[in-house]
């Protein structure tokens, strides 16, 4: 039988990608998303490329009445959370904003399934949660976190994990993903960050769309292959088909399980930038500044519990990464324009 998908979050960069995926495997989606990081011109984008309806409220998922009209309004059959605040700077300086908004909407979120009968999450997490990233990371590796955004990750898993052990028929997967960059190959959908962006990927796109005259890289002095960080990319495509393949686990299994979405391999930040001059044919300048507060040498993911119990492997190359996030720059300069 078709179910139907609440997705929070669902306008934002990764949301709208997994609602497209999920369209395409033939679920009904309902979003809820309270526009704070997004513009509702998204929502005809899923629809446009996906060529079929989604159902929109624009809504606060911590407003536990507002949410409950959703789940009345709707039979939901799970639900993917992806609505969050998620900037790690801003999250420092506006730690209370941060825990307010991120667990006040997954605790909301929780009651209300519960009222409902609703009983299965696959929920955002972040690679943040490793406390000491040593790579390959696996599932089982040290947690804590050195910023209130990571905490909220970190909480959220600890509270959906609690909700899930009150009642036998409750599943969970904790969805802990690495580096998500791209776009759709349509180019209609991509990231669209407000304001000066702090990942690498957006700023290398908009240094090539001309927005800044070059990449500030943050050090080059590790101890990795040619001196700058190295992270685990992965192609948004690819993360939102996990997301897929976590319901499908989910209508089979119980338990909260925490699971790594992430490629396995480690690119530093020249090979992205090579790779984005290949896509782009531009050259994208750069400056060498000294290290970034907080940042690690390398990180990447051990992805192996994602392939054995979710049937899922990243399939797109850095180069895919590349190539559709350089499409849905030129197409798109201004992102989601109002
Ligand atoms: P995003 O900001 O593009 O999407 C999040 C969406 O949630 C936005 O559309 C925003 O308007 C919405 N939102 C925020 N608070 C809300 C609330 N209280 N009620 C309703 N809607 C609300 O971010 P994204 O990159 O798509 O990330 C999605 C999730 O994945 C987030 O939880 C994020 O923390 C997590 N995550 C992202 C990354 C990444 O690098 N992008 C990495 C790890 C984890
Ligand atoms: N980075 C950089 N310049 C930027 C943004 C990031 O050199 O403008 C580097 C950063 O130091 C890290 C890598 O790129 O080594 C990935 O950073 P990002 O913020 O995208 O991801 P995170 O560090 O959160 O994994």
């Amino acid at each position: 039988m078709k179910q139907t998908i609440l997705v929070t979050g669902g306008t934002g960069y990764i949301g709208s990608h997994t609602c497209v995926e999920l369209l395409e495997n033939g679920y009904d989606v309902v979003i809820a998303d309270n526009l704070s990081n997004s513009k509702r011109q998204v929502v005809d984008r899923i629809q446009e490329v996906a060529g079929k309806a989604v159902t929109f409220y624009e809504v606060d998922v911590a407003d536990e009445q507002a949410l409950a009209r959703v789940f009345a309004a709707h039979a939901i059959d799970a639900v993917i959370h992806f609505a969050g605040l998620k900037a790690v700077g801003e999250s420092v300086e506006k730690p209370l904003a941060y825990y307010q908004n991120n667990l006040n909407a997954t605790m909301s979120l929780l009651v209300v399934m519960s009222r409902f009968g609703v009983n299965k999450i696959a929920f955002s997490s972040s690679a943040t949660v490793y406390i000491d990233p040593a790579p390959p990371i696996r599932e089982d590796a040290p947690l804590g976190c050195t910023n209130p955004y990571g905490w909220t990750k970190f909480m959220s898993e600890i509270i959906i994990t609690d909700w899930q052990k009150t009642n036998g028929d409750n599943a969970a997967v904790l969805l802990r993903y690495f580096n998500p960059i791209g776009a759709h190959e349509s180019g209609k959908m991509g990231e669209d960050p407000q304001g000066i962006p702090n990942n690498l990927f957006p700023y290398i796109t908009r240094v090539a769309g001309g927005a800044y005259p070059h990449l500030n890289i943050f050090g080059a002095d590790y101890d990795t292959p040619d001196g700058t960080g190295v992270r685990d990319y992965i192609h948004v495509v690819d993360l939102a088909r996990g997301h897929v393949l976590a319901l499908k686990y989910l209508d089979a299994h119980n338990g909260a399980l925490p699971v790594n979405l992430g490629t396995g391999l480690g690119y530093s930040v020249f090979d992205v930038l090579r790779a984005y001059e290949r896509a782009s044919g531009k050259e994208i300048p750069f400056v060498i500044q000294p290290r970034r507060a907080g940042d690690v040498a390398s990180t990447y993911a051990d992805p192996t519990l994602a392939r054995e119990l979710l049937g899922w492997t990243a399939e797109k190359t850095l180069d895919d990464m590349c190539l559709s996030g350089c499409r849905w720059q030129s197409l798109n300069p201004n992102g989601y324009e109002d």
